[in-house]
């Protein structure tokens, strides 16, 4: 039987660290932390995810700073406020929850976010520094699914890995980093041949697909460390992940529960990286 991976209890000490690091630089520099949050519109995920970020803000000792713009908010109006807040010394990071209303090009959006206040890490400045290994900010799930995959004292190296999603916010930046730690990566997707065959190969699986239940028990190789980053509703309308977990947890060695897996890895991670871009607007 796997042993589980507790996403709560990795993503509190991972707050816990941020919470004494602020302080510390707080005293030192007088400067208080801040993340700027957006939100278009009123998808109720978003205004659950918005929510606990600033939550998590408090916890950790930044200000937040909550910008809830109304559905019909035009492309310009967005970009005018995403320019002021470049400018906004009390503003360290930016964020702006996606999914954005169709009517507004969410690529244009993220590429007016300053590379500098961009703890999301999706600006293509930051998505390329990633690629060479050279970055400030990892995005915040990836790098969260890291710690969880340290946690287990399982190492990368060497291992053969499958990423089931290649979207440029999980995915592609996912193998990027399971690659900088020397895995042997295949990135799985919709057209991808025989799905079952790369997760049997696996010894560290990620699914980021939004299927829920897509990845079954006799997909799972053997001792593997599955972490389940899908966020779905089962056939009873109940939180699950894209995988099958009372199945996989047969076979795995190590297994992320959901909820309480990567969702609360990726606020910590949020707060460590608003943490970083704090200290870098020092550096000019
Ligand atoms: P996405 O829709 O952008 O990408 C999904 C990927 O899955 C695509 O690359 C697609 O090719 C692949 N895919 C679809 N069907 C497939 C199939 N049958 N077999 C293999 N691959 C298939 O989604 P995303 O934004 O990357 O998110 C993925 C999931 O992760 C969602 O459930 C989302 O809610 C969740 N998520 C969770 C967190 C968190 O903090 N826990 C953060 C981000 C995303």
């Amino acid at each position: 039987m796997a042993q589980l991976i507790n996403g709560k209890e990795i993503s509190a000490k991972v707050k816990e660290s941020v919470k004494t690091e602020t302080k510390e630089f707080i005293e030192k520099t007088g400067v208080v932390p801040g993340l700027a949050v957006i939100l278009v519109g009123d998808d109720p995920a978003s205004k659950i995810y918005v929510g606990n970020k600033k939550k998590a803000c408090a916890e950790v000792g930044f200000n937040s700073f909550e910008h809830i713009l109304p559905e019909s908010t035009e492309q310009g109006e967005l970009l005018d406020l995403i320019e002021k807040l470049n400018h906004d010394p009390s503003v360290h990071g930016i964020l702006c929850q996606l999914p954005l209303p169709k009517h507004i090009d969410e690529r244009a959006i993220i590429n007016a976010i300053s590379p500098k206040k961009d703890v999301d890490a999706f600006h293509p400045a930051n998505v390329g520094k990633i690629m060479i290994g050279d970055y400030d900010f990892l995005p915040c799930t990836p790098a969260g699914v890291m710690e969880l995959i340290h946690s287990t004292g399982v190492s990368v190296g060497g291992k053969k890995c499958a990423v089931i999603g290649r979207s440029n916010i999980v995915g592609k930046p996912m193998a990027m980093l399971l690659l900088h730690e020397n895995g042997t990566v295949t990135i799985c997707h919709s057209k991808t041949k025989d799905l079952e065959k790369e997760c049997r190969e696996a010894d560290i699986l990620v699914a980021a697909v939004g299927r829920a239940k897509l990845i079954k028990g006799d997909m799972i190789k053997e001792g593997a460390v599955v972490i389940d980053v899908g966020m779905n509703r089962d056939e009873n309308g109940k939180l699950c992940g894209d995988v099958d977990f009372s199945e996989a947890e047969k076979r795995a060695s190590y297994i992320t529960p959901v909820p309480g897996g990567v969702g609360p890895m990726t606020i910590a991670m949020l707060m460590k990286n608003t943490l970083t871009a704090a200290k870098l607007s020092l550096k000019g």
